[in-house]
């Protein structure tokens, strides 16, 4: 009888359930509880791969602007970035093809550092400011024409801008010091162009800082290391605000700009001499000094340069540098498109969050495991480091904002000193000389 009034009335029904699922929950969770403090406490697990969509991932290095120009010869209007290019007739068989709109978008890319690189060997005093202002044009080009993928960004404001607008904020960097023909005037418009690091050099010395490749000469060639001028080029850098970028030069080069620059400096896509003896790599001593200049070094997953060919060798660099520099100098450059071999596992750049995902495991692909990164490491690694450095550079350019240019131009004897006095492509050397 009672039951049956009560489901006459709805309300006291409702009444009824609510009650019973109170006495049911008094009774099982306190079991719970207890079973679990029976247990002993695990850390609490996460996937790596969750940290890429708290903060930024920010790549240090990415040449496709490069295939762009060796494929397509800069003429994009007819080219389409967001299709599978591995599916392309032409781009499928381009072995340094790693990048497009979908795979970016795996990858859960949340900035890029797009370069601007043509190679120093045949473009070094001739041709080099007018061919990377092309490589400038065709990445600006690119990125206006997917508005609702890629933004425009030149500042750490505008990369949290565009992740907050789920875009891949895109900048701007040329890989070379060949690319300013020493000349400072250069310098300062690639930085109105919106080109926000400079790589001092690439395999080929310039008048005024010498390339990793001097490193293994034999017999060992004369230095130059960074020129008296070569100071002046990072002082202007610092002034304007441009983030210097020390992947390429040779280890004198890297000491003389820790030494000398007024801000932290980059690393855009090197990794760790200690774990493979390579001349592009970095030393110790020098991630010490970068360290302690509060700068970065964004780990650079080509196989050569790594010294094996699958995942577990860059994580075994990355783990390195954390044990030499602690977990606030370290980010990913991957040198996509730029290498013709990329490691098993980090195939292209649809790969990051399975690397990121590794880490937090601490676990190789061989079983061997290592210290996990935490997710405020992995916050650090993706993005939160490089965003502190390029403050770090916007801050130091205000706080010099009443410092005149630097107007002084290159003396003769820095082109004497380094061999190639005799240019044929360069006029009014005679500028030079007083
Ligand atoms: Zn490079």
């Amino acid at each position: 009888m009672i039951f049956q009034t009560i489901l006459s009335n709805k309300k006291l029904l409702t009444a009824c359930v609510i009650a019973v699922v109170i006495t049911i929950c008094a009774i099982v969770v306190p079991i719970a509880v207890v079973n679990s403090y029976d247990e002993a406490p695990k850390p609490s697990k996460f996937s790596g791969r969750e940290v890429l969509d708290e903060v930024p991932l920010i790549d240090g290095h990415n040449d496709l602007p490069f295939s762009i120009y060796l494929v397509e010869k800069n003429l994009i209007n007819h080219f389409n970035l967001d299709s599978n290019l591995k599916q392309h007739p032409v781009w499928a068989n381009v072995n340094t093809s790693h990048t497009d709109l979908p795979r970016l978008r795996q990858g859960k890319l949340g900035a890029q550092f797009w370069v601007a690189y043509i190679r120093c060997a045949d473009t070094q005093y001739k041709d080099a400011v007018a061919r990377t202002l092309e490589q400038i044009d065709v990445t600006k080009r690119i990125i206006r024409k997917y508005p609702n993928d890629l933004k425009y960004a030149d500042s750490a404001d505008g990369i949290m801008e565009a992740y907050r607008e789920k875009k891949l904020a895109s900048l701007i960097a040329v890989e070379g010091g060949h690319s300013i023909d020493s000349r400072l005037a250069v310098l300062r418009l690639f930085y109105e162009l919106g080109v926000r690091y400079l790589t001092l050099t690439h395999s080929c010395n310039t008048p005024w800082a010498d390339a990793s490749p001097v490193d293994d000469q034999v017999p060992a060639p004369s230095l130059n290391n960074l020129s008296a001028w070569g100071r002046h080029v990072i002082w202007e850098m610092n002034r304007l605000g441009m983030m210097i970028d020390i992947s390429h030069v040779s280890y004198g080069v890297m000491r003389d700009v820790l030494a000398h620059s007024r801000a932290p400096v980059i690393f855009s896509h090197s990794s760790a001499h200690a774990v493979f003896e390579h001349h592009r790599n970095v030393q110790d001593d020098v991630l010490r000094e970068l360290a302690r200049k509060r700068g970065i070094v964004m780990v650079n997953f080509y196989p050569l340069f790594v010294g094996g060919n699958t995942i577990d060798d860059v994580i075994k660099h990355l783990n390195h540098i954390r044990s030499i520099t602690g977990v606030d100098h370290i980010g990913l450059g991957g040198d996509y498109n730029g290498v013709a071999v990329t490691p098993e596992g980090l195939e292209d750049v649809s790969k990051y969050p399975d690397l990121f995902d590794m880490l937090a495991d601490g676990v190789l692909r061989t079983g061997e495991t290592f210290e996990p990164w935490t997710r405020e490491d992995l916050q650090k690694l993706a993005g939160l480091n490089l965003l502190r450095v390029f403050r770090e550079v916007e801050r130091i350019r205000d706080s010099l904002v009443e410092e005149d240019p630097f107007e002084d131009l290159i003396p003769y004897e820095e082109f004497v000193r380094a061999n190639v006095a005799d240019q044929p492509c360069l006029t009014d050397m005679e500028m030079h000389k007083s």
